[in-house]
């Protein structure tokens, strides 16, 4: 398939794959939904998968955007969870390196905190040994000179020293869109903007899909072997449409970060710190901003809305403030934020963050399949389980095995993380009147990994025609992801292609309109089409705290 991919030109798609019987549906485009498709396309599975939204609209943009094995779950001794995401992550920076970088996080030891040197440091070296971290990466310890030097806005009162170890950061969004425009190059058919509304079933078995057409409303059927669900907090309301919601269920829990200017919250590095009310935050730096998070609170509102709320913005600042030296952040600090749901299956009597975040499948008698729970950073393995399971209880499908761990994620892939760092060098010496300093090379590369060139020969050609250099980046960014990257809304690109609402709000608000403009000229937008999307982008920034 060739790297065109939009939104435009796939009605034909969409008809040819009412025609061709499936081996697989897959229902969600988030992370779960994006590895499940990608495993199955390369064992050979004829696959379609299906998004309501944009991909990633749901828990998968809205993560900590870490990579990483869960320390705090080595208090709930979930060895097995924190031994697999451990040792994923060295398999998922290999894949990607532009989207997943290693990420030294320093954990605080301070007086009256939740736990000691001793335990802290017994902890870490638990963790780096399950996850399997090589000598070099392994945790180090700082007294608090040392400590201090790292980061000075450690509260010098209260630190005693400090336990630096090895994490990755990624981008949730862009990892599950590369995820899933690999699966397309490689023959799945994949639609955001498609959602099923109803399953169909042959003698009580589900045998495919009904599904709309959300850009339009056009019905299609589509056919299949097996649907599996991997639709996260909405996994449950199609089980429920399936008749089949019994026994475990979900339990979902609001998360909230919150983003500052640098200059407000000046981190040199990473934080993995304490609340003093028995709970971890981090705090990260990241392309010229902070961000703060999470909450971890049960939620019974609209999923398709979830925001900040005051309580969130208030224990995420104190504790903050808490936390650090000389910082007294304001609500009217923030510059971003955003809320996402864990679908966690529901363990009666625990405590929000006490609930495991291990996954699980759910088979119904009609044979819905259904997988929930987990992690960002178990994407792969939670699909080969999936995957595993079809293979081994239907022999007409496919008996290939699990090939993801070789299967790099770009087109055009880096070798590795050294040619990541050398093209963010490059760019700035190519194009300084594009990119200029550290942060646009990073925004650039972390993004679009190697196209980030062909984005900025884009942008070059079209320099003439804008006052601002920064216009005309803005614009080959744009065209390239409404052309390659399926957006059809404006929140697509300045949320989930760019990250542009949480990481860079003033370069957002600075080109709004032009982004509309854009976008009603390339989809030819009649006036209440405008005035449609135009509203709903407008709310997203509201809901963001954006001003
Ligand atoms: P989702 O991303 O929600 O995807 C489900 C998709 O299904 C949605 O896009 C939805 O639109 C679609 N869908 C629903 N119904 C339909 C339908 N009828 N038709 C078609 N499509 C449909 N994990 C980590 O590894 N690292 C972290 O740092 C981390 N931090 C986290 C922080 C927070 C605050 C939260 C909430 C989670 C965090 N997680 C983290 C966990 C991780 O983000 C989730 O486990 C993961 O994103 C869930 O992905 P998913 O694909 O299962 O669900």
């Amino acid at each position: 398939m060739s790297r065109g991919f939009s939104i435009k030109t796939r009605k034909k798609e969409l008809e040819k794959c009412s025609t061709i019987d499936f081996d697989l549906i897959v229902i969600g485009g988030g992370i779960t939904g994006a590895g499940i498709a990608l495993d199955a396309v390369t064992r050979g599975f004829k696959t379609l998968l299906l998004e309501k939204s944009d991909f990633a609209s749901g828990t998968s943009s809205k993560s900590t955007k870490l990579i990483h094995g869960g320390l705090r779950y080595l208090k709930q001794f979930e060895i097995g969870l924190v031994r697999e995401s451990g040792r994923e992550r060295a398999i998922v920076h290999n894949l990607a390196p532009h989207l997943v970088h290693p990420e030294k996080m320093l954990l605080p030891i301070v007086k009256h905190g939740s736990f000691s040197q001793f335990t802290a440091s017994l902890a870490v070296s638990v963790y780096d040994y399950l996850a399997g971290v090589s000598r070099v990466d392994r945790k180090e310890i700082f007294n608090k000179e040392e400590a201090l030097k790292l980061e000075s806005l450690l509260d010098k009162d209260t630190l005693k020293a400090a336990i630096r170890y090895s994490e990755y950061r990624t981008d949730d969004a862009r990892l599950s869109f590369e995820l899933i425009r690999k699966a397309r190059e490689l023959g799945c058919h994949v639609f955001n903007y498609c959602k099923l509304d109803q399953l169909s079933y042959k003698e009580g078995i589900v045998n495919g899909v009904e599904a709309i057409d959300m850009t339009d409303g056009a019905r299609f059927k589509f056919k299949s072997k097996y649907v599996v669900s991997a639709a996260g907090p909405w996994v449950d309301g199609i089980r429920n449409n399936d008749h089949s919601l019994k026994g475990k269920q979900l339990r979902l829990t609001k998360g909230v970060h919150i983003v500052f200017r640098h200059e407000d919250l000046p981190l040199k590095q990473a934080i993995y710190f304490d609340d003093f009310k028995g709970r971890m935050l981090f705090a990260i730096p990241r392309w010229g901003v902070s961000y703060v998070g999470t909450t971890d609170t049960d939620y019974a509102g609209n999923l398709d809305r979830v925001v900040c709320g005051e309580n969130d913005l208030q224990y995420l600042i104190e504790a903050t403030n808490n936390m650090f030296d000389g910082i007294e952040l304001k609500a009217s600090d923030v510059i971003s934020s955003w809320a996402g749901l864990r679908p966690l299956i529901s363990e009666p009597g625990k405590k929000a963050s006490e609930v495991s975040r291990k996954d699980e499948i759910f088979e119904s008698d009609s044979g819905l399949i259904s997988i929930a729970g987990g992690k960002l950073t178990g994407y792969r393995k939670m699909a080969k389980r999936v995957l595993d399971l079809l293979r081994d209880k239907d022999r007409r499908l496919p008996q290939s095995n699990c090939i993801t761990d070789t299967v790099k994620l770009s087109s055009v892939p880096f070798k590795d993380y050294r040619e990541v760092n050398n093209m963010k060098q490059q760019i700035q010496s190519e194009f300084p009147e594009l990119v200029q300093g550290p942060v646009m090379a990073s925004y650039m590369v972390d993004n679009y990994g190697i196209h980030a060139g062909t984005i900025l020969e884009s942008a070059r050609q079209l320099l003439t025609k804008h006052k601002d250099p920064d216009q005309a980046l803005m614009q080959a960014e744009l065209h390239s992801a409404l052309e390659n990257e399926a957006c059809y809304r404006p929140e697509d690109f300045f949320i989930r292609r760019t990250g542009m609402l949480y990481f860079a709000p003033e370069r957002l608000l600075k080109h709004f309109d032009f982004i509309l403009d854009e976008y009603a000229r390339f989809f030819s937008w009649d006036s209440v089409s405008i005035e449609k999307f135009k509203s709903e982008a407008l709310q997203l920034l509201k809901d963001s705290l954006v001003t």
